[in-house]
C-alpha cells in the first residue's frame, strides 16, 4: 500500500506488498513532482494509478531521479517520457550508458539482452557524489558496487535517505545489499559506513519499504554483519 510519509513525499507500493514488491518515491518540489525510480514496464498503469491518487499526473511529473539502471528501476520509465517529454532525467555520470542503451545492462542474466530500444531513455542532467541538487535540498551519494554508478539520495530537510538497493528492508528491519545482485559486494558493503555520517530520519528502501527508528544504529549493524549476510529470501529479479 502507498505510504505518505509527509506533505511532500510519497512511497509507492508496485506489485503487490511481498518480497517482489517495488517502492518509487514521489516527491512534490517547488519545481514540481518527482519521482525516484521508475519500476518495470509492465508496472506502469499501477505506477500511475498510484501517482494519481497522491494527486499527480504523469503530465505534472518534471523530474526522475534514477538510483541505476536495472530494470526494475528505469523499465517503466520510457512510457512515462512518451506521454510527458518535459520531465527532466537525473543519473549519475557512469548510469548513462546503462540508461542510454549504448551498453548492455550489467545483469540482464542468461541469454540476449532485452533491446535498448524497450527501455532505453536519455539522461538530461548527470550527476557525481556529493552533487547537490538545490531545487530538491537534496544530496547525492554515490554508494557503488550493486552497479558502477549507484546513487542514493539524501533528502535534507526530511533526513530522508532514498537508498535505492544499497539496503534492503525486510519485516521492516534493515539489510545489507542482496550478495546475488552486486556486481561486487565487498564494495558494495564498505560503501555503507558512508551512510553513518548522514542523520537519517527515515530510510526509503526499493525493496522493502519504509524503515524509521535508530537507523545509526541498524546501520552499524549491518556493518557489523559483513558482506554476505543477508542473501535474498525467494525473488526473481535485482
Ligand atoms: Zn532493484
Amino acid at each position: 500500500m502507498m505510504i505518505k510519509l509527509n506533505d511532500k513525499t510519497y512511497v509507492l507500493e508496485l506489485m503487490g506488498s511481498g518480497d517482489n514488491a517495488c517502492h518509487p518515491t514521489l516527491l512534490m518540489t517547488d519545481g514540481g513532482p518527482a519521482l525516484f525510480d521508475a519500476g518495470f514496464d509492465f508496472t506502469h498503469d499501477e505506477l500511475v494509478a498510484q501517482m494519481e491518487s497522491a494527486g499527480v499526473t504523469v503530465a505534472q511529473l518534471r523530474a526522475l531521479f534514477i538510483t541505476h539502471h536495472d530494470m526494475d528501476h528505469i523499465g517503466g520509465a520510457k512510457a512515462l517520457l512518451q506521454e510527458n517529454d518535459q520531465i527532466r532525467v537525473f543519473a549519475h555520470i557512469f548510469e548513462v550508458p546503462f540508461i542510454e542503451g549504448s551498453l548492455p545492462p550489467l545483469k540482464s542474466g542468461p541469454g540476449e539482452p532485452p533491446d535498448p530500444a524497450t527501455y532505453a531513455i536519455k539522461v538530461n542532467n548527470t550527476l557525481v557524489d556529493e552533487h547537490v541538487i538545490d531545487i530538491i535540498d537534496c544530496l547525492v551519494i554515490q554508494m557503488l558496487g550493486h552497479t558502477y554508478g549507484h546513487i542514493a539520495y539524501y533528502l535534507r530537510d526530511s533526513k530522508t535517505l532514498i537508498c535505492g538497493d544499497s539496503l534492503v528492508a525486510f519485516g521492516g528491519v534493515l539489510q545489507g545489499p542482496r550478495p546475488e545482485f552486486c556486481y561486487d559486494l565487498e564494495v558494495a558493503h564498505e560503501q555503507l559506513s558512508r551512510f553513518l555520517d548522514l542523520n537519517i530520519k527515515t530510510c526509503i528502501c526499493y525493496h522493502g519499504g519504509v524503515v524509521q527508528g535508530d537507523i545509526h544504529a541498524e546501520l552499524q549493524r549491518v556493518i557489523a554483519a559483513g558482506p554476505g549476510a543477508y542473501p535474498s529470501p525467494a525473488r526473481d529479479f535485482a
